[in-house]
């Protein structure tokens, strides 16, 4: 075991994402840590159960001695000891982001001792996080190039702020992941306007495709909208698939009180429009989440549109726990983030 690392948790974007990926890397390293100003950049700073929920998680599977994991918390002291497979229920109690708790505890398993299997109830489709559909189709596939067998079974919609979503992981483990790279987009094979609708108006849907068929110019069958079981929600979530050659990505936008459909579809249409501006493979999100699971392949590289401060402040607390060489250059319209020699 190393010597204690201090993490300061406002570092940077000064989110939940520096206490995440801190949790990732103890478990996978050995090394423990202590992290002070916890969400330091959040009006509600502190741990909220979202982020208990993922340090309760991280400490059963590697057995660690923790203090100070309670609500509202704003310093934390995580000890690990040997990751254990198993299999596991973890259960938020809130709409929080089970996509995060998994985000959160997912590496660690991917080089595990054997198969996981994991319930995670909370939130699936939450603003500010990645949506089940994403960590599906967009993160989950690339995990898979990498060597480990991650499936993923959505059991219920849960929607901020009602919750009450639930979904099934099974991870089969590899002992060293594998490095990918993705440097170009090649073409686009096939477009999706997936749109969620709970307990809400169908108008709500058709207004939304009607904006989104509009302003790119899709045809008809490029719309999805699943029929979800009545009883949850409200929720709504407008979310624009382009599957590629080399990847598939996916930009959201969620439907609230305050905004017209029209302008919920806009924000998706304006992502995908920037996105496919810079003709970069990777969206931001996704390039931000790809950090550390490369980090601790040791190699692998892509181009993405843009480093967000999540991305930089994410590779600063790589560098922290993990010896590996990150670059980074500025091309037009694109940034290329390189990872090992
Ligand atoms: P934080 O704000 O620190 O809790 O981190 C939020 C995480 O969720 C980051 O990894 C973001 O890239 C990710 N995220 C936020 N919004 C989306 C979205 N619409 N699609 C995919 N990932 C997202």
């Amino acid at each position: 075991m190393g010597s204690i690392l201090v993490i300061d948790g406002s570092q940077g974007e000064g989110g939940g994402q520096v206490l995440r990926t801190s949790l990732a890397l103890s478990m996978v390293t050995g090394r423990p840590f202590r992290i002070e100003g916890i969400r330091a950049g959040r009006a509600n700073s502190g741990l909220l159960r979202q982020h208990l929920t993922g340090v309760r998680a991280a400490a059963e599977i590697c057995g660690a001695t923790v203090q100070g994991a309670e609500l509202g918390s704003k310093q934390l002291t995580f000890e690990p000891s040997d990751v254990r497979a198993g299999d596991y229920q973890f259960s938020i109690g809130t709409a929080g982001s089970t996509t995060l708790v998994l985000q959160t505890i997912l590496p660690a398993l991917l080089t595990a001792k054997g198969r996981s299997t994991l319930l995670l109830e909370g939130g699936t489709h939450n603003p500010a996080a990645p949506p089940f559909d994403f960590l599906q189709r967009v993160f989950l596939p690339l995990i898979n190039r990498m060597g480990p067998r991650v499936a993923v079974e959505l059991e219920r919609h849960g929607f901020f702020p009602a919750g009450g979503g639930c979904f099934r992981v099974v991870v089969d483990p590899v002992e060293q992941l594998q490095p990918v790279e993705l440097l170009t987009r090649g073409e686009i094979r096939r477009r999706t306007c997936r749109v969620l609708l709970s307990n809400l108006p169908r108008m709500i849907a058709e207004r939304e495709w009607q904006a989104v068929a509009s302003s790119l110019n899709w045809s008809d069958d490029c719309l999805d909208v699943p029929d979800l079981p009545p009883g949850h929600g409200p929720g709504n979530v407008v979310m624009l698939e382009l599957e590629s050659d080399s990847l598939t990505e996916i930009f959201t936008a969620f439907g609230r009180k305050q905004a017209s459909s029209e302008q919920v579809a806009h924000e998706a249409v304006t992502q995908v429009r920037g996105h496919l501006k810079s003709g970069a493979p990777v969206g931001e999100h996704l390039a931000d989440q790809l950090l550390l699971p490369l980090a601790l392949a040791g190699r692998g590289s892509f181009v993405t549109t843009r480093l967000t401060r999540h991305a930089t402040t994410n590779i600063d607390v790589i560098r922290q726990f993990v010896n590996v060489a990150i670059e980074t250059t500025r091309e037009t319209g694109q940034v290329r983030v390189v990872i090992g020699n």
